[in-house]
């Protein structure tokens, strides 16, 4: 009897990063499982990564070969890898030419692996001469970015995923991981289970899942979590339960932090925040008296105007309470996507440097370029997310090429960005499948091979390194995303692109990170093959990885301190809510579904969970507007439209709704479209958008 073959891979979903067996059978059948032996996950996997299978084996959807247009009237028609890679070659330096380096860039994602976003980092900054390289973890992790960097000097996550067991007290801000990472949920789940002392704080306007395991949800309006965390580290001052050695030993600032958490009293911010004064010293007192204490995070805090404040006041209650480098204890950002951490280590971003080395440190930038042998590379930060399709509109940006995202769903004020499209000179798009709505606007349409058909590696939200192998051949002519990154750079003339496969490219990599922080010259495909994981920094060949940062004490700052951070706002500066737009609209993620349903779409079983798109209000929110259990209503901002049946209950403030980011086209319209709302406002700093407020009004759909 013919044997199934077994590989050990990672899902290519959410941060949590969990373990996957994959088994093929003689006649190519797949079967996925939990790894029992990946110390992520340990064997579990939630519905999305139980149901991979469907979509790697599914290619009815999949970009078969390269196709191209002869002009914006024509239809893409089929043509050789060699006419595309000649005509993106020959397209992009003449826009050079005629426009200057800064007239193109590019679009990434943190679904790329780490050897993809390398290479893209290297043409761009390094060859073409433009930092115009972005990605959509600006979209969710870049106020997490200066976060960090602010208060540890390194865009750092310090802790593991195995220091849940060993907390006493969890705050979640701005999180669900119950539906969002429901793998590292179910393993705080299962801590609280198994000792009820625990205590969990849930921040959040909405009654999540996330909820049922909380001893205490801070139910806020939308916002105000700067107030609320300043309102605890009041408390915590003036209770004196925050460790003063540490302060005085191990950090800088302290001042600012306390003369900005005293701007309000308790009841003034309990006011502002909308909750029970009482609430917040209960946090407070939970916070206070743990003996190890874990914040999470994701996009509620990130995905706004004032993301960096909303950092920078969370991570403050860890220095206050001197809970950070050691075991059990200290801030977590959780990645929404499964390699966006890789991304960061590579520079992935406009903003951002190969190697965690500073854009703004010109011994760095000189380092990395003599290193890649190509031009010097420039110091001002180039495009980020929204300002390339800004740019794009202006026609300050003629070409773009798009890797592996959907802006034409997933960008705010989205119909802004289709504009930006059809205005392009010039738009490339690489990519699995023609599910993506993106692909449409594409003048050169490159088919890329998916999960399972390359090989590669990627970094989970705890710093941990695997190895992704190719376990199946790419349908049609399509070519991992390496190679064609590495032969549009040969077409381009450009040297030093040589490479036989993946694996050289990420030795390249790993030797550029050679006394960095992030040193990880010990590994390389081989080992992580042979091995298995490794957490980052992992600086020689015998180096067991590093499950925490900073159990020292030294930060990577220039006083070696961890630097308190007065925050810069402690009100949101979004967009006024008024009497015609009179609620807050927040967006974001559901339990089955996962970015723009490219993937999760088209498996059957993930569509029984939430089969449509639908707006969350509360019940006197809807009685005001004589709606009912589902009704269609029409959901208006001051930039577009929505239609979906509502969701009544009272598990969502008043004043405020909310609507899955998930869906683009339904039936033909983008009715369910979040972002034909959400306004294009970014964070100063991080120029993360602001996709968890902008202001609307509900109506009930009335046939015209
Ligand atoms: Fe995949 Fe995240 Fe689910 Fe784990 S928790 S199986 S990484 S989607």
């Amino acid at each position: 009897m013919l044997k199934k073959k077994t590989h050990k891979t990672v899902c290519s979903y959410c941060g949590v990063g969990c373990g996957i067996l994959v088994d093929v059978d003689h006649k190519g059948k797949i079967e996925v499982d939990g790894d029992p032996e990946y110390p992520s996950n340990k064997g579990m996997l939630c519905s999305k990564g139980r149901n991979l299978n469907y979509v790697a084996q599914d290619t009815s959807d999949r970009i078969m070969h390269p196709e191209m247009r002869w002009s914006r009237n024509h239809p893409l028609q089929k043509v050789s890898w060699d006419t595309a890679f000649e005509r993106a070659a020959a397209v992009f330096k003449s826009i050079i030419a005629k426009h200057g380096p800064d007239s193109v860039g590019f679009y990434v994602s943190g679904q790329c692996l780490t050897e993809e976003y390398y290479l893209v980092n290297k043409i761009t900054k390094g060859f073409i001469g433009t930092n115009n390289v972005d990605t959509n973890s600006r979209l969710c992790m870049s106020s997490a970015v200066v976060g960090y960097k602010k208060a540890l000097g390194e865009d750092s996550v310090p802790i593991s995923y195995e220091d849940i067991e060993l907390a006493d007290c969890f705050l979640i801000a701005g999180a669900n991981p119950a539906w969002c990472h429901p793998i590292l949920y179910r393993r705080l789940e299962k801590h609280k289970e198994e000792n009820p002392n625990v205590k969990i704080i849930v921040v959040d306007p909405r009654k999540t899942q996330t909820c049922a395991s909380a001893d205490l949800h801070l139910q806020i309006l939308p916002g105000t979590d700067v107030i609320l965390f300043n309102a605890i580290a009041r408390w915590l001052i003036e209770k004196k339960k925050i460790d003063k050695n540490f302060i005085k030993k191990h950090t800088s600032n302290f001042d600012a932090c306390k003369e900005s958490a005293f701007t309000l009293s308790l009841r003034q911010a309990a006011e502002k925040c909308g909750v029970p004064i009482a609430d917040i010293r209960k946090a407070a007192q939970y916070i206070g008296d743990a003996n190890k204490f874990i914040s999470m995070w994701t996009m509620g805090l990130n995905q706004s105007v004032i993301g960096v404040s909303k950092n920078v006041s969370l991570l403050n209650l860890s220095l206050l309470t001197g809970q950070i480098g050691k075991p059990g204890c200290g801030p977590f950002s959780l990645t929404g996507q499964p390699n966006a951490m890789g991304g960061r280590e590579v520079g992935g971003m406009a903003s951002l440097l190969a190697a965690h080395k500073d854009l703004g440190n010109p011994q760095h930038r000189k380092e990395v370029s003599d290193f890649w042998g190509g031009k010097e590379i420039k110091s001002e930060p180039g495009y980020t997310a929204t300002e390339m399709f800004d740019a794009l509109e202006s026609g300050k940006l003629k070409a773009i090429w798009i890797i592996c995202t959907n802006p034409a769903v997933s960008m705010p004020n989205v119909k802004k960005v289709e504009k930006a499209l059809k205005n392009a000179a010039f738009v490339v798009v690489q990519d699995i499948s023609h599910n993506s709505e993106t692909t449409k606007f594409a003048d050169l349409l490159l088919p890329a091979a998916g999960w399972l058909e390359k090989e590669g590696t990627m970094t989970n939200s705890e710093r941990r390194i695997s190895y992704l192998p190719k376990v199946i051949d790419a349908p049609g002519e399509a070519l991992p995303d390496a190679e064609i990154l590495w032969r549009f750079a040969q077409a381009m003339g450009y040297e030093g692109f040589d490479y036989n496969n993946a694996s050289e490219v990420y030795d390249e990599h790993c030797l550029l990170t050679k006394g960095t922080n992030i040193d990880i010259t010990g590994l390389s495909h081989e080992r992580l093959k042979n091995e298995g994981s490794f957490q980052w920094p992992v600086p020689h060949k015998t180096h067991p990885g590093t499950p925490r940062l900073f159990t020292d004490f030294n930060f990577h700052t220039n006083d070696k301190r961890a630097h308190f951070n007065a925050p810069q706002s402690l009100y949101n500066k979004s967009e006024e809510t008024d009497i015609d737009f009179p609620l807050v609209l927040n967006t974001g993620r559901v339990r089955d579904q996962w970015h723009t349903r490219t993937k999760t779409g088209k498996v059957k079983r993930l569509l029984t969970h939430i089969p449509q798109p639908y707006l969350e209000m509360n019940k006197v929110d809807a009685y005001l507007r004589k709606l009912k259990e589902g009704d269609v209503a029409v959901i208006k901002s001051r930039r577009g439209e929505v239609q979906v049946k509502v969701k009544i209950n009272f598990d969502i403030r008043e004043r405020v709704v909310f609507l899955p980011m998930h869906w683009g086209k339904v039936l033909n319209n983008d009715f369910g479209r979040a972002n034909n709302l959400t306004n294009d406002l970014v964070d100063p700093v991080s120029k993360e958008p602001d996709f968890k407020y902008c202001a609307v009004q509900v109506e009930k759909f009335v046939k015209p």
